[in-house]
């Protein structure tokens, strides 16, 4: 119960059927009869191709498991679907049942299933009850079927919620949407809701008591976000004096003209600084959109800044990035962008401290920045002589504090917790920094309102010019070589090449058919001996120790290394324009955003650049998924059709961001958003605190400790 997240009555109350089925016309898979055809839910597991006992015959041999027991499969002549049929999903399966004494099921078909029937939620009617249901009492033809977890089958909950249900619990529990709002939006009560969505008498019940928990929890999440801000708004910030002639200064000094989505971004945080309060935003744009550069002309604008009134001295700016790597590049280009300012600029990480300007001549890189000791670090930067500080987690330490922090970035945010986050801001100082965080993971608009709902929100919808357009590819086993020809060609040009691969290491071969897939390390000595033995070929992935993965880095940027074989680590932020080329192994083994984000890696150069795609067996949703990536390169255009397509859970992954399958489902349906958006609003306008709404004030407590997750 704890791996399923239920450990109070109200979780069980809160646990919800992921589908319905209606008695007696599907099987449960302990109770099949020889010659039946049947339609089960489950998952597929330890398929294998073998060679038939008597006739030698090939043939692919498994179990299906469902909640309530396994059966074992066979497909005669069909070895090669071990290899390919979803394993660990939930599919559904309908064939026929052979055996007597062993019932096994024999060439049955095979669907991904998805949690909830397609199309459910638009469908929902908004019927409202004029009484409360007997209680489920067995009247029902629903069986419901729950997300199961081993050893607690559907049944379980089941009998356990006609406990709950016979104690009288609904007597005792508020309602957390009020009344008014449930009427506006024709939403059943608590205690009908909780009652229709476990034991429905018709369909139509449980879709009216989806659609109310739906918009409950995206009501209950906007107003924990409506109340975070308005706790923002109540706080003091520095005032940044003469921001806009500062960043226009900061602009001039470029070779190349800001992008109009630049200027746009730079000010809205331009405007935010002249407020009281301390501002609170997200900046979102594709990888290459050049977000760095809004956060320098802003960043130059606080550190220039001199308030007047009060003797403040420098104000302070922290920059905090995810890895070393790309905290390191950063320091760089602000070396470079501050150039000019008599300003020290230092980096922190976990492996060193370096600040910069050095005592040596030649103001301009990163390697004449003299390391020094963190003691002397933290000294420099509590008492301000260090006015901008990059820096991976190792900023957050609460040995790092600092004299006037002003301004806080968070560069690929979706790389923090978001404890994390909030620990750049939480100072002991007189006032709160200003907080931008970048992000970009491309995030439907309807994400961003709820889960970002405390910030506002600046896009960066327009890369630099002069980029060249990406040719993506799904290459298949037999175009392979003719991938491998235009990277050598590439090559010959003098530009390099990215391969990604899934995994590090060769799997267990216990293990093997768990999890198939390439691993960097076979890859890179495979490409080494047979593929492109006249070539560098390096190797980087998560295990290795920061000074190894410096060191392969600087060799690949330098163009020592010509082709770099990696696990998704270079996802993130690497810069080297002169790579052309992006290889994705076992590409279907990536999320949708992850592979945009490693097709990103390329786009930064003016050649045109080659992002190949070699799925090693694709199923249905995957091949949809790399087919999309083929035709668009517009990230927020993908982020949208793959939430239209299954519900985000596959992009981001459910769990990081803590909302349930209903809540994802809810996500696709922007006039629901806006309606439980403006409604948190003006709960929150009337009380932060919501004195009024006291079981609204609890449902926040508990979404918000779901929600301290991500
Ligand atoms: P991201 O948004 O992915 O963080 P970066 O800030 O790293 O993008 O910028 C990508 C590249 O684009 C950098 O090399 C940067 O110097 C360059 N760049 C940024 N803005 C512009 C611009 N307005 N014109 C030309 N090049 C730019
Ligand atoms: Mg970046």
């Amino acid at each position: 119960m704890r791996r399923l997240g239920v450990l109070t009555i109200s979780d069980i109350l809160y646990h919800f059927p992921a589908r319905y089925e209606a008695e007696g016309v599907a099987a449960q898979s302990d109770k099949l009869v020889s010659g039946t055809k049947v339609t089960l839910y489950g998952k597929l597991s330890n398929l294998k191709a073998k060679k038939l006992w008597k006739s030698r015959r090939p043939a692919t041999e498994g179990w299906f498991e469902d909640g309530e027991g396994r059966v074992k499969i066979l497909w005669f002549n069909q070895p090669y679907i071990a290899k390919m049929a979803p394993q660990d999903t939930l599919v559904k399966l309908t064939g026929t049942v052979a055996g007597k004494d062993k019932p096994y099921i024999t060439n049955p078909e095979i669907e991904v299933a998805s949690a909830l029937p397609a199309g459910l939620f638009e469908k929902a009617r908004s019927s409202k009850p004029e009484t409360l249901p007997a209680g489920g009492q067995g009247r029902s033809s629903l069986f419901p079927v729950y997300p199961e977890s081993r050893g607690i089958s559907s049944k379980w909950f089941y009998h356990a919620l006609q406990r709950v249900f016979a104690s009288g619990i609904f007597s005792r529990i508020e309602d957390p949407i009020p009344k008014d709002i449930r009427e506006r939006y024709h939403l059943p009560e608590l205690a009908a809701a909780l009652v229709w969505i476990h034991a429905p008498e018709k369909q139509s019940h449980a879709e009216a008591a989806r659609k109310r928990f739906a918009f409950e929890e995206i009501f209950t999440i906007q107003a924990a976000k409506a109340q975070e801000r308005a706790l923002n708004d109540t706080q003091i910030s520095f005032p940044i004096q003469d921001a806009p002639a500062l960043a226009r200064r900061f602009f001039s000094s470029l070779d190349f003209p800001p992008t109009y989505a630049q200027e746009r971004a730079t000010s809205e945080i331009l405007n935010d600084f002249e407020k009281l309060h301390p501002m609170a935003r997200l900046l979102e744009g594709d990888v290459g959109s050049g977000k760095t550069l809004v956060a320098a002309a802003t960043a130059y604008a606080v550190v220039n800044s001199r308030p007047q009134g009060r003797e403040f001295g420098t104000l302070q700016v922290a920059y905090m990035a995810p890895t070393e790597i790309l905290a390191s590049q950063h320091f760089q280009s602000f070396i470079e962008y501050f150039a000019d300012l008599p300003i020290n600029i230092a980096l922190i990480t976990g492996s060193g401290c370096w600040k910069f300007p050095s005592k040596s001549a030649g103001w301009r890189t990163r390697s004449q920045a003299t390391a020094i000791s963190r003691a002397q670090l933290l000294k420099w930067v509590e008492n301000g002589e260090i006015a901008m500080v990059v820096g991976t987690h190792a900023l957050i330490q609460k040995s790092v504090r600092f004299k006037h922090l002003a301004y806080a970035i968070v560069d690929e945010q979706h790389r923090f917790g978001i404890n994390q986050r909030k620990a750049l801001i939480r100072r002991e100082s007189e006032a709160v920094p200003h907080f931008l965080s970048m992000t970009a993971t491309p995030i439907p608009r309807t994400f961003a309102l709820t889960l970002y709902g405390d910030l506002d929100l600046s896009v960066l919808d327009e890369l630099p010019p002069g980029r060249a357009k990406v040719k993506t590819q799904i290459v298949t086993d037999k175009s392979r070589e003719s991938a491998y020809e235009i990277v050598r060609r590439e090559l010959r040009a003098g530009r390099q090449a990215f391969v990604v691969c899934p995994r590090i290491e060769e799997p267990d071969p216990a293990k093997m058919n768990a999890l198939q897939a390439k691993s960097a390390k076979a890859e890179a000595k495979r490409l080494q001996k047979d593929v492109f033995p006249e070539y560098k070929i390096g190797l980087l992935h998560g295990a290795m120790v920061p000074k190894e993965k410096e060191g392969v880095m600087r060799d690949f940027a330098s163009g020592k290394i010509q082709i770099l074989v990696a696990t998704s680590v270079v996802e993130v932020g690497i810069n080297v324009p002169n790579a052309t080329v992006m290889m994705v192994e076992g590409a279907e083994r990536f999320g949708l955003a992850q592979l945009h984000q490693l097709r990103g890696r390329i786009m930064r150069s003016s050649h045109p650049p080659y992002c190949f795609l070699l799925p090693f067996a694709s199923g249905q949703i995957s091949s949809k998924r790399l087919k999309a990536l083929e035709k668009s390169d517009d990230g927020f255009a993908l982020a949208e059709a793959d939430l239209e397509a299954r519900g985000a859970g596959d992009l981001f992954g459910r769990r990081q961001w803590g909302i349930s399958d209903i809540g994802m489902e809810a996500l696709k349906n922007p006039r629901l958003i806006q309606a439980a958006r403006e409604e948190a609003h003006r709960l929150v306008r009337e009380g932060r605190t919501l004195a009024k709404y006291p079981s609204l004030a609890e449902r926040i407590k508990n979404v918000s400790r779901e929600l301290h997750f991500e």
